[in-house]
């Protein structure tokens, strides 16, 4: 017989391993550990942590743990009741290694959450054998602890912008980032005035006062919230949501051209053109560049809309203000030649919010951050399991996008 023992690696304050049951030729193997109070000790009050005396003996539980070599591993515990002195009442034990009202160990819960910063709920739930739900329930826990807390402290310039989480109007969520950092500060639901007045309302008023600049969409609702908030702070429409304004227009041109094309053979060009269009031009493969430059020849809208896009790109390289605005008025002259009611609506946009445009000289606000930012979020979107939870979606978000800890550029 040997002499090894396994009790050491359960090290459960008050709990002794007294035995154990093990299944290991069954194709599920599994073992059951039986834990027993330590009698030198007073058990705990569940509530507040005081030392009282054995009030009664109820059912054992069943509490899942980390696995011992293949075997699911089931701690068998005794559930006592304790006669507590400062809370004068009977109350259930509290213990060390598990949160009473759940049937997992602390250390397990602890492995379910380090699983689920890499792997997707679906797979954590495969992988350790639980519901899916409760493995999304332990993660937020862990998220809420993490990331639950607001922190407003040092808000120099922010941008704000809004993502689809479903198809629809009330799809929307708007994400308020810290530009400096690249932290995403707060989520809410919605992208209207009311929601970003749930913002503004949690920060105090000189927290407020210190944002210098918000970066924006074109969008009425959080450009009227912003001046209301924080009159003090410029507003800068940067290139990466004038570009994502402008895409609605190249889609929009898109779309009528494939309706108007004449022939099949036309049709097929603009058909699937889409990404082609909307995409970087540095980031196509060379077959992609070869397809959109054809399809450029072909249709002389869709091109003179394409050329329009890059253009709209160089008004933000004057750093001059009398620079930027000699840009802006070319470039509103050369689109009007685009007779596209969309266009002149975007024209008529760009006039109406040119202040915010030229100010980007003074708040050189680079377009990378921002569309990394939106590019995790659309991976995380992908991946989160249950999504219309939109409170543990921002959770993610957060925990994805917790900012660079540099604390030179701030005060
Ligand atoms: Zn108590």
């Amino acid at each position: 017989m040997s002499n090894l023992s396994i009790a050491v690696y359960f090290p459960f304050a008050r709990f002794n391993v007294v035995s154990q049951n093990a299944h290991l030729d069954l194709k599920h193997p599994g073992t059951q550990i039986r834990l027993e109070p330590d009698r030198r000790c007073r058990p705990v009050c569940r509530d507040c942590g005081a030392a009282g005396r054995v009030h009664a003996w109820g059912r054992r539980r069943f509490i899942r743990d980390l696995n011992v070599g293949p075997a699911m591993t089931l701690l068998d515990v005794a559930q006592r009741r304790v006669w507590c002195p400062a809370c004068c009442a009977a109350k259930v034990e509290r213990l060390s290694f598990a949160d009473v009202s759940q049937r997992i160990t602390h250390r397990f819960a602890q492995y379910i959450y380090a699983l689920c910063k890499v792997m997707t709920v679906q797979d954590v739930a495969r992988h350790v054998e639980l519901d899916p739900k409760t493995v999304k329930r332990v993660e937020k826990q862990f998220l809420q602890q993490a990331f639950g807390q607001a922190n407003y402290d040092g808000l120099r310039v922010l941008a704000i912008d809004e993502i689809a989480l479903r198809k629809g109007l009330n799809g929307y969520m708007t994400v308020v980032l810290d530009y400096l950092t690249g932290r995403v500060v707060w989520m809410g639901e919605g992208r209207s005035m009311e929601t970003l007045d749930a913002f503004f309302a949690e920060l105090t008023d000189a927290q407020k006062q210190g944002i210098e600049a918000v970066a924006l969409d074109m969008w009425d609702p959080f450009i009227n919230r912003v001046q209301h908030h924080c009159p003090q702070a410029k507003i800068v429409f940067d290139l990466f949501h004038l570009v994502k304004a402008f895409g609605e227009v190249i889609d929009e041109v898109r779309r009528e051209e494939t309706r108007r094309a004449a022939c099949k053979e036309d049709r097929c060009y603009i058909k699937g053109s889409r990404y082609l269009l909307l995409k970087n031009r540095d980031n196509l493969r060379p077959d992609e560049c070869v397809r959109l430059r054809e399809l450029l020849k072909v249709n002389e809208r869709l091109s003179a809309v394409y050329v329009l896009k890059d253009q709209l790109k160089m008004i933000y390289q004057y750093r001059r203000r009398g620079w930027a605005k000699r840009a802006l008025d070319q470039w509103c002259t050369l689109a009007e030649e685009v007779d596209h009611w969309l266009m002149r609506r975007f024209i008529g946009r760009l006039r109406r919010y040119e202040h915010g445009i030229l100010n980007h000289c003074e708040h050189r606000i680079s377009t990378s951050p921002l569309e990394g930012v939106n590019n995790k979020i659309k991976v995380i979107k992908r991946k989160a399991y249950g999504f219309h939870d939109p409170e543990y979606f921002a959770l993610k978000v957060k925990q994805a996008l917790p900012g660079r800890k540099t604390t030179t550029e701030i005060g």
